[in-house]
């Protein structure tokens, strides 16, 4: 498949038609253990599930396909991936270096569950090399970052870092959540690792939890597939089947998400209610530079503060009806949120914590008059 474009091998990596029926898509397999030929004689090497189960199989080669990586593993939850890939790779005594900016929940899963075995986490401004440099331990063994970052879309040059990381001895992590490898390929910008939550933009359709870890050689895959195994946080068979279905549009929603974003970014930044726009495909935006060099479109992701502050940014969040007051992201459906009080509550206070007055936006696949439409009653709503 690695000769074929990407939206070819989004369709066909890992879904070769059943050869016992010429089923067009390959079968759910909805077991929990094979039956074997004789003691230790597996059927293409499966026996329980949870080390092995072929629509698992089928997905983990699709991601791989997808990042351009060499081999892939998929999970019960984006950050249940997380998770084995850090205790595979880390010991007591290592430390992290995350982005202040990434996902809350990374942020919580390294200073609540894994400090207390000895794992050290700082975090840094990753846009600012001196900071980066000095940030780094003897110890440091991994830079975590996510660009672009939620909710303020902010970029992270991969490449950059990268070259930081690897002549500081740390590998680079790169969440690529936010941008789906339609759009960004951290691999082959030298990022080692690529973490997903599938239940945003892969899976696409707001109907399934999941995650994956994408390896770009073989140095890691060993140690987090062990993970894997022995601690079982495993994707089930028709979560996973849900995920790679969802994977095979994957090219074209993110075109469409892209073009309603940047027609969104541009009607809001035109508006006096809004202070400021985050949107990378915006001239006016710090990261743009970077963003049209290391991403093919600019995702569907946006923010704004209302210049009203506060508590007009709340009442637009309770304002709109065709963008759905939800967490999460990445759906064909539109969706809004207040940050402060809903995603980023946890982090309120710490350097992880955002303006009081933005709200965010997943803008989703509906016709974009539609879309528009609704922003505006929404805004006639708080202004009366
Ligand atoms: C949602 C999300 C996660 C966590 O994934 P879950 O599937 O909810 O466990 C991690 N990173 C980013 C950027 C996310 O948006």
């Amino acid at each position: 498949m690695s000769d074929h474009a990407f939206a070819t091998r989004a369709i066909h990596a890992g879904q070769a038609a059943d050869p016992r029926t010429g089923a067009i898509i390959p079968p759910i397999y909805q077991a929990s253990t094979h039956v074997q030929d004789g003691i230790g004689n597996f059927r293409e090497g499966y026996e329980y599930n949870r080390a092995g189960n072929p629509t698992r199989s089928a997905l983990e080669t699709q991601l791989a396909a997808l990042e351009g990586g060499v081999n892939a593993l998929s999970f019960a939850s984006g950050l249940a991936a997380e998770d084995a890939l850090l205790r595979g790779i880390l010991r007591p005594g290592d430390h992290v270096l995350l982005g202040n900016d990434v996902y809350g929940g990374t942020y919580r899963l390294l200073t609540k569950v894994l400090a207390p075995w000895g794992i050290e986490t700082t975090t840094v401004e990753l846009g600012d090399a001196n900071a980066v440099r000095q940030a780094f331990r003897p110890e440091t063994k991994i830079v975590w970052l996510e660009t672009p970052s939620n909710p303020l879309l902010k970029i992270v040059d991969i490449a950059a870092t990268a070259e930081l990381a690897h002549a500081a001895g740390a590998i680079v992590v790169v969440d690529n959540t936010f941008a789906s490898p339609a759009l960004q390929q951290p691999l082959s910008l030298g990022a080692d690792l690529v973490v997903h939550s599938t239940t945003k933009y892969l899976g696409g359709h707001s109907d399934v939890l999941g995650g994956a870890v994408v390896f770009g050689d073989d140095r890691f895959y060993e140690q987090v597939k062990f993970q894997q195994f022995a601690v079982g946080a495993v994707s089930g068979a028709l979560d996973g089947w849900l995920t790679t279905r969802g994977i095979k549009t994957l090219a074209v929603r993110m075109r469409q998400h892209s073009e309603n974003a940047q027609a969104i970014a541009e009607w809001a930044e035109a508006r006096s209610e809004f202070e400021t726009v985050f949107y990378p495909g915006l001239a006016s935006h710090a990261g743009h530079g970077v963003a049209a060099r290391q991403m093919s479109g600019f995702g569907g992701m946006l923010s704004f503060k209302l210049a009203a502050g506060p508590e007009a940014a709340r009442a637009f969040a309770e304002s709109t009806s065709l963008f759905q007051l939800a967490e999460s992201l990445g759906g064909v459906e539109s969706l809004i949120s207040y940050p402060p009080d809903m995603t980023h509550a946890s982090v309120r206070g710490t350097a992880l914590a955002v303006p009081e007055n933005v709200v965010r936006l997943s803008v989703g696949i509906e016709d974009i008059a539609d879309l528009i439409g609704d922003l505006e009653q929404g805004l006639a709503r708080i202004a009366r």
